[in-house]
């Protein structure tokens, strides 16, 4: 039985499309409006349902509202127990209000909302969190929150693992809390003040014991310590979408690792998961199934 507690953020992304944004004071026709399902913590709750965990489960809030009637049941629907997701009636659910423009550009406003409330651990989070084999962790909600989590996660002996997204610097304790941090190369350059990936890694050593640094098209570097950094090139394929990416490469690679398998073994499952979803449109939705996942990777040994 594979158990993946997830906490972290829950939002509704608002999706305008427009020929040319707005300029301050200005007013424009737009030529579509989508919402989708998102936030880094469903995104990986999600990945890891579909990648065929046993057992799902988030822990994060939304507000007593519409979005967060749907995003509930989005993610009851991915397989992912909600049970431990409140609504509170202090905030709205948090929300991502997007701008894309016809040359791909995009700005985006984004409201905590609920998400903000995670500041610490409420009734029966520590007790998930003790039952699970792996805790995904994120930074959009308060980093208090993180770490409460983090530390109940070590007082288990629960696998830990840390997207440091969006990057920002973090508390010391956090990072001794961390089993394995995940950053792409922009969050590791800026934890660091180091451009290049592979010196990252090794100077991210320091404070946590593994460290993977997703590299986009090229694929991930993998570092532990006492030895030299491997690099996992991603399968080529022709990206459409690249949105969500890094929260599938997680959340399949928690299911490998908590399957036992070994570390590059579940990289390279995991650089097969991501890859199928830039080749899809949508976050959440691109992400693919165990299935599909099995029979990628079969196809690339074959
Ligand atoms: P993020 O989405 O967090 O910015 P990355 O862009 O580094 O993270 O992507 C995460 C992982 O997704 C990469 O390590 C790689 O395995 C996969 N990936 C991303 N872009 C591509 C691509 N164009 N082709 C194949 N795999 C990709």
């Amino acid at each position: 039985m594979t158990h993946i507690a997830v906490l972290g953020s829950t939002n509704m992304d608002l999706i305008a499309y427009v020929a040319k944004a707005p300029q301050r004071g200005e007013t424009v026709t737009g030529r579509e409006f989508r919402t989708l399902p998102g936030g880094k913590g469903a995104n990986q709750a999600v990945a890891a349902a579909r990648a065929g965990a046993d057992n799902v489960s988030m822990i994060g809030a939304v507000g007593a509202d519409a979005f967060g009637t749907q995003l509930r049941s989005t993610l009851e629907h991915s397989g992912v127990d909600t049970d431990l997701l409140r609504t509170v009636d202090t905030a709205a659910t948090g929300t991502a209000h997007i701008v894309v423009d016809d040359e791909g550009g995009n700005a985006i406003i984004v409201i905590p909302g609920a998400n903000g409330t995670l500041t610490a651990l409420a009734p029966g989070d520590e007790g998930l969190i003790a039952s699970a084999d792996t805790l995904l962790l994120q930074l959009e909600i308060p980093v208090e929150g993180v770490l409460a989590a983090a530390q109940a996660a070590r007082r288990h002996g629960v696998r830990t693992i840390l997207t440091p997204a969006p990057a920002q610097p973090l508390p010391p304790e956090l990072l001794a809390a961390t089993d394995l941090l995940v950053p792409n190369e922009h969050e590791a350059a800026a934890l660091t003040g180091i451009t290049e990936p592979r010196a990252a890694a090794k100077a991210l050593l320091a404070q946590v014991p593994e460290v993977v640094v997703t590299l986009g098209a090229r694929g991930s570097l993998y570092a532990a310590r006492g030895a030299e950094p491997v690099l996992v090139e991603a399968p080529q394929v022709t990206a459409v979408d690249t949105t969500g990416a890094g929260d599938t490469f997680v959340g399949t690679l928690a299911v490998a690792l908590a399957e036992g398998r070994s570390v590059p073994k579940a990289l390279a499952w995991a650089s097969t998961a991501a890859a199928l979803s830039v080749q899809r449109p949508g976050a959440a939705a691109s992400m693919p199934y165990r299935s599909e996942i099995d029979t990628a990777a079969n196809g690339a040994a074959s």
